[in-house]
């Protein structure tokens, strides 16, 4: 049983600060840190660090930091044959402000990543083992190659998981979600994506239903620190988030995914995959970082046996 990822690899140039630049201002950050980021590559690290077999298809630059990156992912039992190393472009970068209370601001350029191309996908998806079940992507990429991605995974009978981020327009997304199984969002992409800010749980369902409706089975919509809602045919669930102590809340969401489909692929009940996932994204706002913050199968279930959920 393995996953393939298609997605971004960026390097996270992250500097704390006391308070955000308004317009116009300048600030200085105390340091500034590296980490190894992209949705892409932090989905496909948490699904190799929980143990199970996963690729990652994508692009970096020529340079040190695509070198750095390649390695990481090898380290973290992430396959790395389909990435490309594309010769005079530099590898994405995503400068990061965290301030004191955990929050952050993200600025992208996406360089290599803009050059991963259907013609790639397909070669990957020729190559590809018998044992894959699970494709997942998200918005780091071209959207033509988002679409062209899942049409062939869904073609090959593979589960498609999208997780829309960072959003994009509506018009952009409707023909993707049409071959989406699982659709895991955030309120603000849901937001985006249907026009209603999920502000209460029930109207979390209600948005849940209105993107079943274009075309995803399952609709998962992580709402913070309130936890996620899980939304299927017959099912509305809301499952709380553990209550721990916010470090930086960077990478939860990715934690999140790559935990949501360690658990599907083993088969579990959705309503304890959602929980198990809520546990990812609990364990990685207590770490600072991207991949860094990602934890280990273990570490997930150490973080369940020894926390409370959170009631709101
Ligand atoms: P994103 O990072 O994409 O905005 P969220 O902030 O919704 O995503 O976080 C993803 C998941 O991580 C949530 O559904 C929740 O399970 C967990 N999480 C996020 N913030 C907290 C928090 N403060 N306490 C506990 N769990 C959290």
């Amino acid at each position: 049983m393995s996953a393939i990822v298609a997605g971004s690899i960026n390097m996270d140039l992250v500097m704390p600060v006391e308070k955000f630049p308004a317009p116009g201002e300048t600030i200085s950050a105390s340091q500034i840190q590296r980490f190894h980021g992209g949705k892409g590559a932090n989905q496909a690290v948490a699904i190799g660090r929980m143990g199970k077999s996963v690729s990652l298809v994508g692009c970096v630059g020529d340079d040190e930091y695509g070198m750095l990156l390649l390695e990481s992912l090898r380290t973290n039992n992430v396959a790395v044959e389909d990435i490309q190393t594309i010769k005079g472009i530099s590898t994405g970068l995503a400068f990061i402000t965290i301030d004191p209370t955990g929050q952050n601001t993200i600025v992208i350029v996406p360089g290599a990543n803009h050059h991963l191309q259907p013609p790639a996908i397909d070669e990957t998806f020729k190559r590809s083992t018998e044992d894959v079940t699970h494709f997942l992507t998200q918005f780091e990429i071209p959207l033509e190659t988002v679409l062209h991605s899942v049409n062939k995974a869904q073609a090959r009978g593979w589960t498609t998981v999208v997780n829309p981020a960072p959003a994009r327009p509506r018009e952009d997304v409707e023909p993707i979600l049409d071959a989406t199984d699982i659709l895991v969002l955030n309120e603000s992409e849901a937001e985006i994506l249907t026009g209603h800010l999920p502000t209460t749980i029930e109207a979390a369902f209600e948005v849940g239903d209105s993107l079943r409706a274009k075309g995803p089975g399952t609709v998962v919509i992580t709402l913070g620190e309130v936890g996620s809602v899980l939304v299927r045919d017959q099912q509305r669930e809301q499952i709380p988030a553990l209550e721990v102590e916010v470090v930086d809340t960077t990478a939860a969401g990715d934690a999140f995914v790559g935990a949501l489909i360690v658990a599907q692929m083993e088969g579990r009940p959705w309503f304890e995959c959602v929980e198990f996932a809520n546990a990812g994204g609990a364990y990685a706002v207590t770490q600072p970082g991207a991949q860094p913050s990602l934890p280990t199968y273990d570490q997930i279930i150490q973080l369940q046996e020894k926390s409370s959920v959170l009631s709101n």
